[in-house]
């Protein structure tokens, strides 16, 4: 039949009475224009194609917009129509739904492989902002599909592949059954027309011939109801030809083997009397033990709830039974279209909590959503939360754990790459390192030779491969500048002792067992050899400087660090300015590249992300003489002399303060930030007690920078 657009009209107002349906033959007439002189190539004036997928879309009880959608989802892309012309003429709404379908149109499925069809299916659901926007596309595609006749051979070949890896799929998993046979028969129909013959004949010949088989075991299951006072629909059902063929194909198994190619459904009222069906089947029947499923219990991913059970028919025939309720055997055929069509009243059974996928979350919303209108508007899918889908500029895709960046993306084609990443050009704007790619971005690396990793990326990236990549070039990076160092240390030590003959460093090396000399040097950079082992062995004569005082004698500015490293003497020390060790504090030091030793607090946490290896132990001198910075933040009620009490505390002390932010909190509580230079952990301890004890002090807590 010819879909007109009364057809489409009569059946909207069938389930929506009080719709204004002026903007549903407005878009019609639209449509009309827009399409005029377009034929499609099957001949027919190319209008047939919107009217049939707005009917689908009627069919399947979307609102007014979708099915006016439906009416001109292929406007922008065959004329000069834009999006802001359907928006002036139609709304936002129409306008949004139809810009989603161009969009889905534009994407070129360039690669035929697997992993990228899952890709592609993906991130279709993905820039699928809006649920009507699938459903109409499903609709076209089937269009598309029940047309493909027309097409040359190869255009078959690639719409029908397609279809299969990626439209399909989507279908099975909102759980729209019938899209899904239909758009999977009709795939293989053109990908493998003499597999679809052949499996198409045998489920022909198998159901005529086990027809009256079938019947007498429906007349029984039927009377034996009707004993027990159960009202039941009992139908036969025969497999669709693409599961058989693939069940054929995967399990390598005669087609005689497969037990489910036909089966009886039977529908009922309530969920007890589904099981009571059960136990009357098996009092009938043997079944199969592990044959039975009980999806109502637990429902499939896709919702799809039903009991299944095979059973040993007369004269050995296996048989399937699938029982379920009204809703059910609607929900296992129209899956996600049937949640929120119109409503007739009949509530879903919603007593179990198991762990659902998105679907489930779907119901959630649309119970706190009363018009069904309403309730599309509000979804908005998110049905792969942790990843995220982008382009690069030719149109390949790649998947990335969500808050990835920029850098992940440039060390997914590249090493190289991600070395020099500056930034990128995200949907033709320059965005920096760290921000967030978000599904359907198109993404452009830009990058310079003068660029190179550092520390900061390992938190900017998100994938491992970048960490690795990152982690192995500061490595690299580090024994280049550890050698450095340590050459420049003995230098000096050399230079201080007035040592100066010409010296086998090559042969230095290996009396330490070392391979070379930029094994020696780095050796000496990294800590593990003392330099004044090294002199030793040049200069046995020269003072044994270890032994006289194991202090760090490093200057800096003229002051002593206050910091001994195990059996080294000659190392820069500074101290970490994330966490601030104060004397008294636990610490731990880090050989930093071409910077000497850091000292960290032992629990901070940028040491815990360091390379084990690089840590030296490091004590504090016995007597501290130097003042240290520290922060530390003070909760208090926002109230006058609060501070003032505060800082005369740190007056008495002498403690002095050389910076001071403070706020107010909405709760009427401030928070105050000093940072003070203080001698030892003891000193602070003792101002924190005391400061606790000022009313009206809630909490006072030293920083750490994050
Ligand atoms: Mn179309």
């Amino acid at each position: 039949m010819t879909i007109r657009i009364n057809d489409i009209l009569d059946e909207v107002s069938a389930y929506i009475p009080e719709a204004d349906k002026r903007i549903i033959e407005k878009a019609y007439v639209f449509s009309a224009r827009v399409h005029q002189g377009q034929t499609r190539l099957s001949g027919e004036p190319y209008l047939t194609h919107p009217l049939e997928v707005a009917y689908m879309a009627a069919k399947m009880h979307l609102d007014v917009e979708a099915v006016t959608a439906a009416l001109l989802h292929d406007a922008i892309e065959d004329s000069l129509t834009t999006v802001d012309d359907i928006k002036a003429a139609f709304g936002a709404d129409v306008a949004a739904i139809v810009d989603g379908l161009t969009k889905i149109s534009k994407i070129a499925f360039m690669s035929k492989e697997q992993q990228q069809a899952e890709n592609f299916r993906k991130m279709i659901l993905a820039v699928s902002k809006d649920l009507r926007i699938l459903l109409i596309k499903l609709a076209d595609r089937i269009h598309n599909m029940r047309t493909l006749e027309f097409h040359n051979r190869a255009a078959q070949q690639r719409i029908a592949k397609e279809t299969l890896d990626i439209y399909a799929p989507i279908a099975n998993r909102l759980g729209m059954h019938w899209m899904q046979i239909e758009l999977e028969d009709l795939g293989l129909k053109y990908t493998d027309p003499e597999g679809y013959a052949t499996v198409k004949d045998k489920l022909d010949a198998a159901a005529k011939l086990k027809e009256g088989y079938l019947k007498d075991i429906m007349g029984a299951i039927e009377a034996e109801l009707a004993k027990h006072g159960l009202n039941a629909e009992v139908y036969g059902r025969v497999k669709h030809v693409y599961s058989v063929y693939m069940k054929l194909k995967r399990q390598g198994i005669p087609f005689e083997a497969v037990y489910d190619i036909l089966g009886i459904r039977v529908i009922l009222e309530s969920v007890a009397a589904c099981y009571e069906v059960l136990g009357i089947i098996h009092s009938l029947w043997k079944p199969i033990q592990p044959r039975i499923k009980d999806f109502i219990a637990m429902p499939k991913a896709n919702m799809y709830q039903s009991l299944h059970t095979t059973i040993f028919g007369p004269g050995g025939e296996l048989i399937e039974f699938q029982i379920r309720t009204r809703e059910m055997d609607r929900i296992a055929n129209e899956g996600i279209a049937a949640h929120w069509r119109y409503k007739d009243g009949s509530k879903l059974d919603e007593r179990d909590g198991k762990k659902f996928s998105w679907l489930r979350q779907l119901l959630e919303w649309q119970k706190e959503v009363h018009d069904p209108h309403e309730f599309l508007e509000s979804v908005k899918i998110d049905l792969y939360p942790e990843e995220v889908y982008v382009f690069t500029p030719k149109g390949d895709v790649f998947r990335f754990p969500t808050g990835a960046t920029p850098l992940d993306f440039a060390y997914n084609i590249h090493t190289e790459l991600g070395h020099q990443c500056t930034g990128a050009k995200v949907n033709g704007q320059i965005v920096p390192l760290k921000y967030k790619l978000k599904t359907g971005d198109v993404v452009e690396i830009m990058r310079s030779s003068k660029q190179h990793p550092s520390k900061d990326w390992l938190r900017i990236a998100k994938t491992s491969r970048a960490t690795a990549k990152i982690k192995a070039w500061l490595r690299t990076q580090e024994l280049q500048q550890s050698t450095a160092l340590g050459r420049e240390i003995l230098e000096k030590k050399l230079k201080s002792l007035h040592i100066r003959k010409d010296i086998d460093f090559d042969q230095l090396a290996r009396d330490f067992a070392l391979k070379d000399a930029g094994e020696l040097f780095g050796a000496i950079g990294f800590g593990r050899l003392s330099v004044h082992q090294v002199v030793h062995k040049i200069a046995p004569e020269a003072p044994k400087e270890a032994e006289e005082h194991k202090t760090a004698e490093r200057k800096k500015k003229g002051e002593g660090s206050g910091i001994i490293v195990k059996g080294e003497e000659n190392l820069l020390v500074r101290f970490a300015r994330c966490c601030r060790p104060i004397p008294g504090d636990e610490i731990v030091g880090y050989i930093t590249r071409g910077r000497g030793i850091t000292v960290h607090r032992r629990n901070c946490t940028y040491v815990e992300e360091e390379d084990p290896h690089r840590l030296v132990p490091v004590e504090w001198e016995r007597e501290p003489q130097e003042v240290h910075e520290i922060e530390f933040s003070v909760l208090c009620q926002d109230k006058p002399g609060m501070l003032g009490s505060i800082t005369a505390i740190l007056g008495e002390q002498r403690i002095n303060i050389t910076k001071l932010k403070a706020h107010s909190l909405a709760s009427g509580s401030s928070v105050c930030v000093f940072r003070v230079s203080v001698k030892s952990l003891a000193e602070l301890e003792a101002l924190f007690a005391k400061v606790r004890r000022l009313s009206g002090v809630e909490r006072i807590e030293r920083l750490q920078a994050s």
